[in-house]
Order: C-alpha cells, then sequence, then structure tokens
C-alpha cells in the first residue's frame, strides 16, 4: 500500500492551506534502489495526468513484489487549479511551468515551485506529465531540454513512447 504524506503547507490568504500531497512506495523488504517522482497537475486544465497517477497506483497496489525504488506519486501539484479546470495558479493567473525553481520569500505561485523543488530534490527520476487542451490534439511524446540530451534519451526510450523530443533551450522554456 502507498503511504499517503503531505509534503507541503502553504497559508492562504482566506484561512485555509495550500496542500501538496504524495503517495510514496517502498519495497517491502530490502533498501531502495533508486527514487523516481512522477508528477502531474502542473497545469490545471491537464486531467489525463491524474488518470495516469490513478493507473499507477492501482498498477503498483496489484504488483508490490515488483516495486524495487522508491516511487513518488505526486498527482496535483497546482491543486487550486485543478479544482476550478484552470491551466494556471488561479487569482495569480501565473503558470507554474514558467517560475521555476521559484522562491520561499516569493508570492505563492513562486513559494509553490520552490516547495515542489525542495520536497522532490535527491530523486533519481523525475516525469513530469502534461496533456494536450481541448484545441490541439497530440501524440504521446518526451520532451527532454538538450542540455541533458546525453542523459535522458537513452532513459526517455525505456518509456516505450515513439516520439521522443529534444528541444533546444530558448529562453522562454529555460525556467520550466
Ligand atoms: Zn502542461
Amino acid at each position: 500500500m502507498g503511504n499517503i504524506e503531505e509534503v507541503l503547507t502553504i497559508e492562504l490568504p482566506v484561512g485555509e492551506n495550500f496542500r501538496i500531497q504524495r503517495c510514496r512506495y517502498t519495497p517491502k523488504k530490502g533498501k531502495p534502489t533508486k527514487r523516481i517522482s512522477v508528477v502531474s497537475g502542473i497545469h490545471g486544465d491537464e486531467l489525463e495526468g491524474q488518470y495516469v497517477c490513478f493507473l499507477l497506483g492501482e498498477w503498483l497496489r496489484e504488483h508490490l513484489e515488483a516495486i524495487k525504488g522508491t516511487i513518488d506519486i505526486y498527482p496535483a501539484i497546482n491543486s487550486l487549479g485543478i479544482d476550478s479546470i484552470t491551466r494556471t495558479i488561479p487569482f495569480y493567473d501565473i503558470d507554474l511551468n514558467r517560475i521555476f525553481p521559484g522562491s520561499k520569500e516569493d508570492f505563492l505561485p513562486a513559494q509553490i515551485a520552490h516547495g515542489v523543488v525542495e520536497v522532490m530534490r535527491g530523486s533519481d527520476f523525475a516525469i513530469d506529465i502534461h496533456s494536450s487542451n481541448i484545441y490541439l490534439r497530440e501524440i504521446p511524446q518526451v520532451r527532454i531540454a538538450k542540455a541533458q540530451e546525453n542523459t535522458l534519451v537513452p532513459l526517455a526510450n525505456l518509456l516505450n513512447i515513439d516520439f521522443v523530443w529534444v528541444h533546444d533551450a530558448v529562453t522562454v522554456l529555460e525556467s520550466t
């Protein structure tokens, strides 16, 4: 069984808390070999990632003996956006995927980005799941920044996806 943990809590001005939860799976016996973070919901209007997280969790619970490392699933990073099917962080209208690495001493979106980086620090791998929107149809693809090409392309090939897209490090994507 996965262990649900609250890994980030930020007090909101309305007397509620912004929270990020993850579900952690570890091997039944022995030390974890590697740690992987599976992330979804950075964009609140891309709901397929939550479904992928659900299916992954379901598969893991049926195959606990297959788990060799630590598997952290973060299904809903921008929970405020997901609640209202909003791509950005509501009220701030900020694309969370463009303000990494963020800062603890800044406004809420930057604090969230900073928190995400901190809780995933130490992961050997992180996969951030995005999806298309109602206006655009895309085939499943892996996107990799050119700077990490040599390390990540061999790993991306293990994901059994036909299209691996290596981006130039264009300025607009630098903070992704
Ligand atoms: Zn997205």
